[in-house]
């Protein structure tokens, strides 16, 4: 399994890897998970959360309220006790278990979300679970005892965030995207312009390593380069 470590030895898991990646980040006191996966991967969640967190997450962050990140929220909200942080502008969709609007970002991923995109995501519904915790523009989990803060990054969906640690590694749901090799861009984007700002964002927070929900991770170059060319 993939992992990485920051210097101060906060340890970052990939659990599943895959239609959509889950991160376990792992302190002295905290087991913090980020995601759930789609719906068809519970088995295999559950059974990576027993071995490798001890059966045991303190809290769920949601990077956004699309099925294939926040699909396994309720099992894990009932079973672990954990508790849900999601963006403000994603709460209701949480609650009621519907997917955010997005749009496609190319030629094909927009013909794909003109002709099947509501009825797509209505099919994806899933069962509606309450946040907890609603961030707005920033969450600091410095009262937690963790060096690790949660930032509003817009653009693939209205309330899509990343969770920055140790200033060294962010984990970014949709933000940018680890599939291709040329671009991080996302091939869904509700906001160009909200996402060009969130990439500067991030990019401002010093970070090295970007952890997409899709594919493998990014390097702070290959984001500036991306960001140079779609500003
Ligand atoms: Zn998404």
């Amino acid at each position: 399994m993939k992992s990485w470590k920051t210097k101060s030895g906060y340890e970052i898991k990939r659990l599943i890897y895959g239609r959509s990646n889950v991160f376990l980040l792992t302190s002295d006191n905290k087991r913090i998970l980020v995601d759930t996966s789609p719906g068809v991967y519970w088995k295999k969640l559950e059974k990576k959360i027993e071995k490798y967190s001890n059966g045991r997450i303190d809290i769920l962050i949601l990077t956004h309220a699309h099925f294939d990140h926040a699909y396994n929220t309720i099992r894990i909200k009932e079973k672990y006790k954990s508790s849900v942080y999601i963006h403000c502008n994603e709460a209701d969709k949480l609650l009621n278990g519907e997917n955010p609007e997005t749009n496609g970002s190319n030629i094909m991923t927009k013909i794909i979300t003109s002709l099947f995109g509501k009825t797509f995501m209505r099919m994806k519904n899933y069962h509606g679970c309450s946040a907890d915790v609603m961030v707005y523009d920033r969450y600091d989990f410095e009262v937690e005892g963790l060096h690790a803060y949660l930032i509003h990054t817009p653009g693939h969906s209205a309330g899509s965030m990343s969770l920055i640690i140790d200033n060294e590694i962010a984990i970014v749901g949709d933000c940018l995207f680890g599939v291709f090799k040329s671009s991080v861009f996302p091939p869904f984007v509700t906001s160009p312009q909200d996402l060009t700002a969130s990439w500067c964002r991030l990019i401002e927070t010093g970070c090295s390593i970007f952890l997409p929900s899709h594919g493998n991770e990014k390097t702070r170059n290959q984001l500036i380069k991306d960001y140079i060319r779609h500003k």
